[in-house]
């Protein structure tokens, strides 16, 4: 039977749990969530998504004494110069709510042709083997579409129903999750991440 390694995700999303689950289970990590450690969030105030992927897995593996992964992700899109970037979660203010920010996506966006609503994802992961690694494996990836005007699909999770993939001509919540995982900037960042660990094995 393989030996599973605990990990610890730092973050309370069950969109992103849901989808690391899948992607790194088959490779022997047993990934657990932060909740089950009583980790709270931690106060975002870095202002790139590395800084702020630090911080949450620092806080993480401090808490439950494991090794941490933390994704920091969001959605730049060119017509308003990079917003909502790393704000995406709480683009529409406090509570976070998915549906209130996709309707303030497409108010900013009401003016704007259809040439000109390309965007993208962006995915930042970090892993700390401990709370004080000196070391900590960082990877980025993006993935780039074009917004809606008005949602299509039930998939995913946050503006998946707004971001259109120009090349396979849906919208991400149309998307299976199988295939998601494999095209997405979280995915890919994961699968560059996985390498990275690999080739760091011998000295980590
Ligand atoms: P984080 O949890 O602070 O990284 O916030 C990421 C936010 O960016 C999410 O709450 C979503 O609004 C958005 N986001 C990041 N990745 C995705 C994705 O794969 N689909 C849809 N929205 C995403």
């Amino acid at each position: 039977m393989m030996t599973l390694n605990p990990l610890i995700l730092a973050s309370g999303n069950p969109g992103k749990l849901r989808e690391f689950h899948q992607l790194l289970a088959p490779l022997g990590f047993d990934v657990r969530a932060q909740a089950e450690y009583a980790v709270r969030e931690v106060e975002e105030t870095g202002l790139t998504f590395v800084e702020n992927a630090l911080l949450k897995a620092r806080e993480a593996s401090r808490i439950s004494g494991l090794p941490a992964l933390a994704d920091d992700s969001g959605l730049e899109v060119d017509a308003l110069h990079g917003a909502p970037g790393i704000y995406s979660a709480r683009f529409a203010g406090e509570p976070k709510s998915d549906a209130r920010n996709n309707a303030r996506l497409l108010e900013c966006l009401a003016e704007v042709p259809e040439g000109r609503r390309t965007g993208r994802y962006w995915c930042v992961l970090v892993y700390l083997r401990h709370a004080e690694d000196p070391v900590p494996l960082i990877v980025q990836r993006s993935w780039e579409g074009v917004i809606l005007g008005q949602p299509r699909g039930e998939g995913g999770f946050g503006y998946d129903p707004l971001f259109w993939l120009p090349d396979q001509r849906v919208s991400v919540a149309e998307l299976p999750a199988t295939e998601k995982n494999r095209l997405s900037h979280r995915g890919r960042a994961l699968q560059a991440l996985v390498e990275a660990l690999g080739q760091a094995g011998g000295m980590r």
